[in-house]
């Protein structure tokens, strides 16, 4: 007997818009990392079997199989090697993934190495141009946070386009933390986007389109989403878009009941370069009843965060 799946439809933005195109479907997601799950989390309200790698390796996959992204963006990964890099490669994607430094996965007995950030993307869709692994510093010293980019160039279209997965810093008390990682990111974004762009150094900004997912453990209101919406790289978060008026912020992106109390927050996003992308469409939010009493992870849906999908298309050149 299995648990019955969230069922979530699509937001279709531009209704009548334009020639019908083929997007660049992308998803964000932090998989929980399996030994944080079964280790260090405490989700009291979450059967153990539920947690164990035997039931939420499958509902992982599925719910990757179920929207197929082009472009895929993990955090908390820590069975890249043994699991999503060998089943995703059979499925026609290439990819990169970057361990943290100092892992907390590593302080759990039995566990599987450490957890990072992993970007996967469609072969037959883009081609590999170059990418990083980034160790996030903030005032110039190194943090146990990473991200990965990369340039990727779309068989069909021709068209580049640059694509960060990160992790921040979880935990209150850090918000300066969380904003000097951010910074230091947007810093490296621009320097690789001046180096893939054929214009002279010091122009403003580059043609190259952005995506920028992430589980940045900040809410709306904190310094670091302040500093991506005032970027000189004019970033939105296509999230938005769900809204009526498309100007705020889902109420929630991850919901846990921990010992110390119930935690419903956003904290997950997908930047885009609003110049040179836009949103097609956006997957919807599961509604609490979905998510149910005790809230996520669960039998029904492996994560205590929830996956953020979206369709892009490129902007005609003016
Ligand atoms: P973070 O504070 O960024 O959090 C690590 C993980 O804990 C995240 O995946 C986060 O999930 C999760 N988390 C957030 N809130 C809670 C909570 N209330 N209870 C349980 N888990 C939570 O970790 P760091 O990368 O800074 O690493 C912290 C640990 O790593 C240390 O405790 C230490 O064990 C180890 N470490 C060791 C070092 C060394 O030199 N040996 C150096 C640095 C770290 P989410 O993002 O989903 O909220
Ligand atoms: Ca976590």
């Amino acid at each position: 007997d299995s648990p019955p799946r969230f069922h979530r439809k699509f937001t279709h933005l531009n209704d009548g818009d334009s020639a019908p195109s083929s997007p660049i479907r992308v998803m964000q997601w932090n998989i929980l990392a399996q030994a944080l799950g079964e280790g260090l989390d405490s989700f009291v309200q979450c059967p153990l079997e539920a947690l164990s790698w035997s039931h939420r390796k499958y509902l992982i996959l599925e719910e990757l199989l179920t929207y197929r992204p082009h472009i895929l963006c993990l955090q908390e990964v820590d069975h890249y090697y043994d699991t999503f890099q060998p089943v995703l490669a059979g499925l026609g994607y290439s990819s990169i993934f970057c361990p943290k430094p100092w892992s907390p996965c590593l302080d759990v007995e039995g566990n599987n190495g450490p957890d990072g950030c992993a970007l996967f993307f469609d072969q037959s869709r883009f081609e590999f141009l170059d990418s990083v692994n980034i160790r996030l510093s903030a005032m110039r010293i190194p943090t146990n946070q990473v991200a990965v980019v990369a340039i990727l160039r779309c068989r069909s279209t021709g068209r580049c386009l640059c694509v960060a997965v990160t992790h921040l810093k979880a935990r209150s008390g850090w918000e300066w933390l969380r904003s000097a990682q951010g910074s230091d990111l947007l810093r490296h974004l621009q320097n690789l986007l001046e180096k893939h762009t054929d214009r002279p150094t010091g122009a403003p900004t580059s043609d190259i389109p952005l995506l920028i997912c992430g589980d940045f453990n900040a809410t709306p209101t904190e310094e670091v989403y302040r500093r991506f919406l005032a970027s000189p790289l004019s970033l939105d978060s296509a999230y938005k878009k769900l809204s009526q008026g498309g100007l705020t912020e889902p109420e929630y992106t991850t919901w846990k009941i921990r010992p110390t109390g119930e935690c419903c927050t956003t904290l997950d996003y997908i930047w885009y370069s609003q110049d040179t992308l836009r949103v097609d469409a956006v997957l919807d939010m599961p509604t609490e009843e979905q998510i149910g009493p005790n809230r996520l992870p669960s039998f029904s849906y492996p994560s205590d965060h929830l996956s953020l999908v979206c369709d892009f298309s490129f902007k005609e050149k003016e």
